[in-house]
């Protein structure tokens, strides 16, 4: 058995966070050894990827689409997507909103919030966020469900900034929920942390954490 994924079960057993396996570049045969280890929730950055996967692996396994998002791809993952984590722009919740409903569905989300000090990561800013979840448009999307915030720290070294950016997204989040979901019992996730970052993630309120290297080990891309 994998003892880095059994240290780190029994570390988020005691915070309640739930582990997303993020498989990425990962051939099935390792995504089973941890499903046969009792993990279900696998998070993954490509649609095709995701598509093959989905296709050739159990049924019962929870799908987690974490990275960037094209909106003419959502239709290919709509009828079994279980959350996806990386919505960025309301122009994508829209078209999630359309293929849910073509599926007969409710498509669980998270909206990805810019919280980095760095100009690669994908995200609504604080006022992007909070104009488009006053628009009138916003409120007309009725396949959707709006689980909670995901944001991606700041590549660094400096962990002190990592857990101010964290601290951040929770502060954002108990604000958006106040403002806007204050009786919606299911908005509840913050889903932030990686292998580098976990531990502070979890200090800081993270409900899921996206783990990739430390469950697989390093990722090679070609
Ligand atoms: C790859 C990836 C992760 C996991 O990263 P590790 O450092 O391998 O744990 C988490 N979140 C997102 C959005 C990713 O793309």
């Amino acid at each position: 058995m994998n003892a880095e994924y059994s240290r780190i079960i029994e570390t988020l057993k005691i915070s309640g966070t739930r582990l997303i396996a993020v498989s990425k570049t990962k051939p099935p045969e390792a995504i089973m050894e941890l499903y046969n280890a009792g993990q279900r929730d696998f998070g993954e950055n490509k649609v095709q990827e995701l598509r093959e996967k989905q296709d050739v692996l159990p049924k019962d396994i929870r799908w987690h689409m974490i990275g960037h998002l094209q909106t003419n791809k959502v239709k290919y993952i709509a009828p079994w997507i279980h959350l996806i984590h990386s919505v960025d722009r309301f122009e994508l919740l829209a078209e999630i909103n359309k293929q849910a409903d073509k599926n007969g569905r409710m498509i669980e989300c998270l909206l990805q919030v810019f919280i980095a000090d760095e100009e690669t990561k994908f995200g609504f800013t604080k006022e992007v966020l909070f104009e488009m979840l006053r628009s009138e448009a916003f409120k007309k999307l009725q396949h959707i469900r709006i689980c909670g915030l995901m944001g991606m720290a700041t590549n660094t070294e400096d962990m002190e900034q990592v857990r101010n950016e964290f601290r951040g997204l929770k502060n954002l989040f108990d604000d958006v929920k106040r403002n806007y979901f204050s009786d919606a019992a299911y908005f509840k996730e913050i889903s932030m942390g990686m292998s580098s970052d976990y531990t502070i993630a979890i200090e800081e309120g993270s409900t899921m954490v996206r783990i990739g290297s430390l469950l697989f080990g390093e990722r090679m891309y070609k």
